[in-house]
């Protein structure tokens, strides 16, 4: 059982232990979420899952978060909006939601160690990059494989780089790796990146990025390390060796909703389903940020997002009661 779960009283936990609103996950939608909540007096309690602050931990500068106008570091802002929740009573723990039961109420969240039981769950979290799945990805991942610019760009220092991926993340990343890299050259699918007008006109002003158009990355070979890439020209079906220190993969991602596969309508690419109050198949459930928005997908859309469920909740816990 929960540390918080005891026979004193605990804020936060009303008649029988129960929390009034337990938060799965620790992003901007999930941190905002926490702060309106803690703001109603309702105590939180935020489950953070592997790391602390989602995505936006590993984004090295938010440019278009409302406030600030030179840009934020993505670790500094979870943090500033964390201690914020915190200030006004929301409790972090560093744990992850293993399995949910929302068949009955009050409803189960099980971590590794311990069993919780809440009034309302909001769930936040998140969602993960996708992979090529092609030779070599898994087996050089963190060895000139990554999905992360912001976390590896350092190690490619004055190296050659690709990215794979049309779309803003790829251009943005690939700008961000020009700081380090000697060369960024982006392989795309197609020959019309998906990526805004202004990331594209950015990237194609910098003398340091590259395009590879209508090609596709069919294996990543190294020993220790990457040192070529195998591309496939998709209309003249050419297959070809491409040098390279690195492979940065910018392809979209998937939603961290696996553990409520059972528990709660999903769509058929595991968003879950909720409506324009956040409310998910389940009354007292609900969900935002990226783990229901296949959309938008910017911080400060989560955050959004993560402030209306919290304040659906507080609404639905006072009509419960
Ligand atoms: P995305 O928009 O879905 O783009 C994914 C890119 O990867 C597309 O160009 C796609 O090609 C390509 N791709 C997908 N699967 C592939 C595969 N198996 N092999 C090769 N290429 C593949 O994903 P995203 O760039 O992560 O952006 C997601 C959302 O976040 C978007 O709504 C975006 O606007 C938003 N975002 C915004 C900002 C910003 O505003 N600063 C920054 C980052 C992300 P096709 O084009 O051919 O489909």
């Amino acid at each position: 059982m929960s540390e918080n779960i005891s026979n004193t009283h605990v804020d936060g936990l009303e008649e029988n232990n129960i929390e009034n609103i337990v938060i799965i996950g620790s992003g901007p939608a999930g941190l905002s979420a926490a702060l309106y909540a803690a703001r109603a007096e309702m105590k939180p309690l935020v489950l953070t899952g592997m790391s602390i602050g989602g995505q936006v931990a590993l984004t090295h500068t938010i440019e278009n978060y409302p406030g600030f106008p030179e840009g934020i570091g993505g670790a500094e802002l979870g943090n500033l909006i964390q201690q914020q929740a915190e200030k006004f009573g929301a409790r972090v723990e560093y744990d992850m939601a293993t399995s949910v039961d929302f068949s009955e109420k009050p409803f189960k969240v099980n971590t590794s160690s311990k069993e919780i039981l809440a009034k309302s769950i909001i769930i936040a979290t998140g969602a993960d990059p996708n992979h090529l799945n092609i030779p070599g990805e898994k087996e050089l991942t963190g060895r000139g494989v990554s999905y992360c610019a912001t976390c590896d760009g350092w190690f490619f220092k004055d190296k050659d780089v690709v990215v794979v991926g049309g779309g803003d993340s790829a251009l943005e990343e690939s700008i961000f790796l020009t700081r380090y890299a000697k060369s960024v050259t982006v392989i795309h699918r197609r020959d019309e990146l998906r990526a805004g007008v202004i990331l594209q006109n950015r990237a194609m002003a910098l003398p340091k990025i590259n395009f590879i158009w209508d090609s596709i990355v069919k294996e990543i070979i190294g020993d220790d390390a990457v040192n070529k890439i195998k591309i496939q020209n998709v209309k003249t079906k050419e297959e070809t060796f491409f040098e390279t220190d690195g492979v940065f993969i910018f392809i979209g991602h998937k939603p961290n909703t696996a553990i409520f596969k059972d528990q709660l309508e999903l769509d058929d690419q595991g968003y879950i389903n909720a409506n324009s109050n956040m409310q998910t198949s389940i009354s007292g459930i609900y969900a935002s940020g990226e783990a229901s928005d296949p959309v938008y997908r910017q911080v400060v859309t989560s955050a959004g997002m993560g402030a209306s469920a919290a304040m659906q909740a507080i609404k639905y816990l006072e009509n419960e009661a």
